[in-house]
C-alpha cells in the first residue's frame, strides 16, 4: 500500500506524425501526497501540460498514450474502461483546465454548466444536493450568488476562471489538476485565482497539481516543483531547494535566467532552442544546450534517480 494519492510511472504520450512519433512525454515518474501542492514545470514543449492532460485521459489522436500507469490511491485509473474513468473525473480528480476563455460554453448559464458537468460524472453526489450547494460552491470561489444566472459573455476573464474552479471542485475531488490557470489573465486577478485556488484546496483536503512556466507563482504556491525538458522530468525537489540549490543544469540555467533587482537590465536566457521531439538527441536530451556536458551525456540517457532525501534529478554529474 502506497500512502501517495497520486502516482504516475513511466508515463510514455507520443503523437504520430508522417515523419514519425514526437514524444512529447516520454517516461514521467513522479508522485503526490494527499495534501500536497506540486508543480510541474517547463518551457513550451516540454511535456507538461500533456502530462496533466494524459493523467486526464484528454489526450486526442495523433497523440496516445503509449505507456505507463496512474494510480489513485490505489486504484490504477490506467486500467479503467473509459465509462469508469468518467465517473472518476471530477468526481476524485478534476481538471482547472487552461484558457477558461474557451473552456465553458458560451450559451449555458453559469448554473447549468455546474449542473452539466455533474449529471455526466455523477459519483454518489446527486444532482440535487449540488444544486442546493450552489452559492455556497460560488461563494468557495469568492463569487455572488447571482453569477449562476450569468452567461460566459458577462463575465471577465478572472470571473469565469473562478466559474472552472467552481466546476472542477463541485463533487469535492481529492486531486485537482491545474493547467495555467491562470495564462492570459492579469497579474492581479493571477494572485487572486492562485489564493482562490490555496483557499478551495485546504478546505477540501486535496492535493493540487499545479502545471505552468511561471516560477515566480510557483514558489508563492507549492510545496515541491518537478522540472520537466523534453518530455523528461529533470528534477524534482522541495521549492526552496530548486531556488537555492537547483541540481540539474537545466534548472540552475533556468533559475539564473529569473529577473532579479540585482541584476536589473540583464537578461540572461539558456543559450540554443529546445530538442525536437522528433528525433530528440542521443543520450541527455539536454547535452547540446548543457554547459556541462561531458562524453558520457551524448551516449548515456540518465535516469531520474534520488541523490539525497527527496532530492531526484536525472544527470549523469551525480
Ligand atoms: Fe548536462 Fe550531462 Fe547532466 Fe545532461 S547528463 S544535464 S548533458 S551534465
Amino acid at each position: 500500500m502506497s500512502d501517495d494519492i497520486l502516482r504516475v510511472e513511466d508515463l510514455k504520450v507520443y503523437y504520430h506524425t508522417p515523419s514519425g512519433p514526437v514524444k512529447a512525454v516520454d517516461g514521467v515518474t513522479f508522485a503526490l501526497k494527499p495534501g500536497e501542492r506540486f508543480g510541474l514545470v517547463g518551457e513550451s514543449g516540454s511535456g507538461k501540460s500533456t502530462t496533466a492532460l494524459a493523467i486526464m485521459r484528454l489526450i486526442k489522436p495523433p497523440g496516445f498514450i503509449e505507456g505507463g500507469r496512474v494510480y489513485l490511491g490505489d486504484q490504477q485509473l490506467s486500467e479503467l474502461s473509459n465509462e469508469e474513468f468518467r465517473r472518476v473525473r471530477l468526481a476524485e480528480i478534476a481538471l482547472v483546465p487552461q484558457g477558461a476563455m474557451n473552456s465553458l460554453n458560451p450559451v449555458m448559464r453559469v448554473k447549468d454548466q455546474i449542473l452539466d458537468g455533474v449529471r455526466s460524472h455523477q459519483n454518489g453526489t446527486s444532482e440535487r444536493q449540488v444544486e442546493e450547494r450552489l452559492p455556497e460552491l460560488l461563494g468557495t470561489v469568492g463569487l455572488q450568488p447571482n453569477v449562476l444566472g450569468l452567461y460566459p459573455h458577462e463575465l471577465s476573464g478572472g470571473m469565469k476562471q473562478r466559474v472552472c474552479i467552481a466546476i472542477g471542485i463541485s463533487l469535492r475531488p481529492k486531486v485537482i489538476i491545474a493547467d495555467e490557470p491562470t495564462s492570459a489573465l492579469d497579474v492581479v486577478v493571477q494572485r487572486q485565482i492562485m489564493q482562490t485556488l490555496g483557499n478551495v484546496q485546504e478546505r477540501l483536503g486535496a492535493s493540487v497539481l499545479l502545471v505552468g512556466h511561471d516560477m515566480g507563482l510557483m514558489a508563492q504556491f507549492v510545496d515541491r516543483i518537478g522540472v520537466m525538458y523534453g518530455g523528461k522530468l529533470v528534477e524534482i525537489a522541495p521549492v526552496r531547494d530548486i531556488f537555492t540549490e537547483p541540481l540539474h543544469p537545466y534548472t540552475q540555467l533556468l533559475i539564473s535566467s529569473l529577473p532579479s533587482l540585482e541584476t536589473k537590465g540583464v537578461f540572461r536566457g539558456i543559450p540554443g532552442t529546445p530538442p525536437s521531439l522528433l528525433s530528440p538527441p542521443s543520450g541527455c536530451v539536454f547535452h547540446p544546450r548543457c554547459p556541462k556536458a561531458f562524453a558520457r551525456c551524448s551516449a548515456d540517457i540518465p535516469n531520474l534517480r534520488e541523490i539525497k532525501p527527496g532530492r531526484w534529478v536525472s544527470c549523469h554529474l551525480y
